[in-house]
């Protein structure tokens, strides 16, 4: 089966984490930290906090932000549902803004028209958090000015697009954001196997994270209540977690991350190749502005049941009966049951639930041959004609 996403190790790799497992630190080392380093200089951003995974490092932004219970999180519903639990996690009520239709990232009319009776109804967001879906940037500037004039913060979850861009500003930046969050799952662009790190250009925001990423504890004198009795001395100042990056990871990240920028021209390579050689079929491809340059995570086409005489899950089926791991990427996140128990109903967010009937995962990603890609693009043009 070709998988729909994968991870690429090369004995660079390989003895990089070797190196970190027989050193004096495999967590609380200096791994962490140099990763840390390393993902913000190539992103542009002041601060990264690493952590143990994307969903991680939203909680901790989330609760960075100061989002508390009562207060309200807007996501959009075609997303992981992390884009949403980390909200939850913190006591927020979960509000969803639909997708546009063409680049199937959040809407900013959609937005908009939202913030505007939000308004009159005194139940304004908290924090937003935008979607780079598939690694599309989505319209920062524009959800940014409306930050401004509403009063809520950016939380960006880039889990999709690092190695992406904006009008030549590398996401990540958080030029147009409070802060930006990254996943190193395997199946993202690069790994950690589990990992993830949000970016901020706020000193505050990124030592209060770094603080409840590891149990609320810190030693830092700056922020002593108490008086220091020793060597031994440090303060929980906060409920924080374990959500720590360990060095092994981090060194897996650091060995990875110069390989961003090759990884992600090769998935624009492919990308494109399909673009190209399914320009034909009855089915709907994404569209990328021109100001975007996309980390392509994902191949997402759509089926429509009508336009291609086909329903996505007779595609779905004979897709991966020919060995090809087709995905769908998202049911959307407000039908799940256990957003359905909050009160959230088909018919709510309409293009986020249409897509979510039809998106349909091609296999994407650096070590995709062309041979491979090609047999892919066979077995679709096989089923669809
Ligand atoms: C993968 C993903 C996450 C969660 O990432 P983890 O590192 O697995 O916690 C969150 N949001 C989106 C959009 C994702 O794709």
């Amino acid at each position: 089966m070709i998988p729909y996403g994968r991870q690429h190790i090369t004995q660079t790799d390989i003895d990089a984490v070797r190196a970190v497992l027989t050193s004096d630190f495999l967590t609380q080392g200096p791994a962490v930290p140099a990763f840390e380093t390393a993902v913000a200089t190539a992103c542009g951003a002041q601060h990264a906090v690493a952590a143990s995974s994307a969903t991680a490092a939203l909680h901790v932004a989330c609760l960075g932000l100061e989002l508390k219970p009562g207060d309200r999180l807007w996501t959009v519903p075609n997303s992981f549902v992390a884009s949403a639990n980390c909200g939850r996690y913190c006591g927020a009520e979960i509000e969803f803004v639909d997708i546009d239709a063409l680049t199937w990232n959040i809407s900013v009319t959609a937005l908009q028209e939202k913030l505007i009776h939000a308004k009159q109804n005194g139940v304004l967001p908290t924090v937003l958090v935008p979607v780079h879906f598939g690694g599309q940037p989505t319209d920062q500037e524009a959800i940014w000015a409306l930050a401004q004039e509403y009063g809520f913060k950016v939380l960006e979850d880039a889990s999709h697009a690092i190695g992406a861009a904006r009008k030549g500003e590398p996401v990540g930046s958080c030029r147009w954001s409070h802060a930006t969050v990254f996943s190193f799952h395997p199946v993202k662009i690069i790994t950690t196997c589990e990992g993830g790190m949000v970016l901020t250009n706020d000193a505050e925001l990124a030592w209060r994270m770094g603080l409840l990423r590891s149990h609320g504890i810190t030693r830092d004198p700056a922020h002593l209540l108490n008086t220091d009795e020793g060597a031994w001395y440090y303060e929980q100042l906060e409920l924080g977690f374990n959500y720590r990056m360990t060095d092994v990871q981090a060194a897996l990240g650091s060995s990875q991350l110069p390989r961003l920028k090759e990884y992600v021209e090769q998935r624009n390579r492919l990308a494109r190749r399909y673009d190209e050689l399914l320009g034909d079929l009855p089915v709907q491809r994404l569209l990328v502005h021109a100001e975007n340059y996309s980390a392509c995570h994902l191949y997402v086409v759509r089926v429509n049941a009508q336009r291609a005489g086909k329903s996505r899950r007779v595609v779905f089926d004979a897709m991966r009966q020919r060995g090809v791991g087709v995905n769908v990427h998202y049911m959307p996140i407000h039908l799940q049951p256990y957003y359905q128990q909050l009160g959230f109903r088909r018919g709510m967010f309409p293009e986020s639930e249409q897509h979510g009937e039809e998106a349909l995962t091609l296999p994407l990603y650096p070590q995709l041959t062309d041979a491979q890609q090609d047999q892919v693009i066979t077995a679709l043009r096989q089923i669809l004609q």
